[in-house]
């Protein structure tokens, strides 16, 4: 196994990986901004290398300052978590080229999926379903936009070949505001991602997000760990997870699940990875995928008994998968609700010196935080403060423990969304269950379109 690994990461998640780490027996190495460097578990890690000031552009962002801390460490290996390097295809190829591991999928593979044009075309070749829409990007001729948007069908909506974390996207209801909503994107795609190719998808009017959680070793061996259901969202920002999904029967799960599972082994897929799917209709439509590990990964971790973290380092490392797919076997129901510092219901954040922190806990009661009493949350970064997650033998009782545990859940001195949670616990539709993508917003009275 390796002996060090660096985390090019902060917060929760590089407490997450640390853990998984020191379980293994693995030392780490944290790298931190000017601004995390009193953070407490860049304390509990081994070593840690200061990569620059706050703004995440000089430090977790730096590439060449990410290596050298690896350099002077003498890591093995650099796992970059979710967000900031995770999915640049430039970084991962640097971390191979300068001999260290890159705990994820080859840069190739991250810089196919990594674009949405090409992941969605690769996906149709391997058989998975997806969103009705423009095949490949879209033109420049304005004719041409149009016949394509009467031929898909309005309302339709323009994303960026480049986009994410909900940014690059325009619902277009009429031609009369086709082009304009295309060129206004095609602007807002090159200044964001610096890539100003765009296309077209069948705006869905009521789907549900369902991802499909994959696992695939450097063997070609590649299995599904079963789905989440991610559709209570803002902006198209995930705020609540779950798995299983509600309503989706196991051979739907198999049949979706085994169709990923194969796409991985056609792609020489390496490393934790997720299939994000639109649902509507009992129908699958794939919209990207994420080759990394995600923020609501916990909640298959519970109902599978699987440490995604720990397969993923093993994975890098070279490792046959452990499991086979008829090992995977699913219990109970998980929700996680991430917890944020931001209002809980115009979602401005928060940031700022915590001064209660009272975390929850019982039977099925999961934290995962990097905040303590005293720590102050910076205004550099992400809001999430971190997550709680509840696992019951089945969704009632999840979300019974949910509201429990947010009830018992004291954070003071900022402002956080427990109270939006709160509501969510309670709410009737929610507790039903099968709410679309829409639904949050629509309860809030906020629209994104
Ligand atoms: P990102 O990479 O920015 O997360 P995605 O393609 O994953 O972008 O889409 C994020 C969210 O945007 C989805 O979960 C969904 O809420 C909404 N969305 C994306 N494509 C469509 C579509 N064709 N119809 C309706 N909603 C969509």
């Amino acid at each position: 196994m390796f002996d060090k690994i660096l985390i090019a990461n902060r917060g929760e998640i590089a407490l997450r990986i640390q853990r998984a780490c020191r379980e293994l027996g693995i030392k780490t190495v944290a790298v931190h901004s000017e601004a995390d460097k009193d953070a407490k578990y860049v304390k509990l890690a081994d070593e840690s290398v200061c990569i620059g000031p706050a703004p995440s552009g000089q430090s977790y962002l730096n590439i060449p300052a990410v290596i050298s801390a690896a350099e002077v460490t003498d890591a093995e290996a650099i796992h970059p978590g979710y967000g900031f390097l995770s999915e640049n295809a430039d970084f991962a190829e640097r971390v191979e080229q300068s001999g260290f591991v890159f705990i994820g999928p080859r840069a190739e593979t991250i810089r196919l999926m990594g674009d949405k044009v090409s992941a969605k075309d690769m996906m149709k070749k391997a058989g998975v379903p997806c969103v009705p829409g423009s095949d490949g990007a879209l033109p420049d001729n304005p004719a041409e936009i149009i016949r394509i948007a009467k031929k898909i069908g309005y309302p339709v909506i323009i994303k960026a070949a480049g986009g994410g974390g909900g940014r690059g996207m325009r619902v277009v209801h009429t031609e009369a505001a086709l082009i304009s909503s295309v060129n206004m994107t095609k602007a807002e795609a090159q200044a964001a991602f610096n890539n100003p190719v765009v296309y077209m998808e069948k705006f869905l009017e009521q789907p549900r997000h369902i991802e499909i959680q994959v696992m695939a070793d450097q063997h070609g061996n590649a299995i599904y760990l079963g789905e989440r259901d991610c559709s209570m969202q803002r902006r198209h920002q995930k705020v609540l997870e779950e798995a299983p999904a509600p309503g989706i029967s196991t051979r739907l799960r198999d049949k979706i699940g085994q169709r990923c599972a194969d796409a991985c082994k056609r792609i020489n897929y390496r490393g934790a990875g997720t299939f994000e799917f639109l649902y509507e209709n009992n129908e699958f439509y794939f919209i990207e995928m994420n080759t990394r590990v995600q923020v609501e990964h916990p909640v298959t971790e519970m109902i599978t008994g699987v440490d995604i973290v720990q397969e993923q380092i093993r994975v890098a490392y070279g490792e046959k998968l452990r499991l086979r797919q008829k090992d995977i076997q699913f219990r109970g129901h998980a929700i996680e609700c991430r917890i944020n510092a931001e209002d809980p219901y115009t979602f401005v954040p928060s940031p700022g010196r915590i001064s209660t922190f009272h975390m929850p806990g019982g039977p099925g009661i999961r934290v995962d935080t990097h905040a303590y009493q005293n720590y102050v949350v910076p205004s550099h970064y992400d809001s999430m403060i971190g997550k709680l997650i509840a696992f019951g033998d089945n969704r009632e009782q999840a979300i019974a423990r949910m509201d429990i545990a947010l009830s018992e859940m004291a954070v003071e001195g900022i402002k956080t969304n427990i109270a939006l949670h709160r509501d969510l616990m309670n709410d009737a539709a929610f507790q039903l269950g099968e709410t679309s993508i829409h639904y949050l917003e629509n309860k809030l009275g906020i629209s994104s379109k």
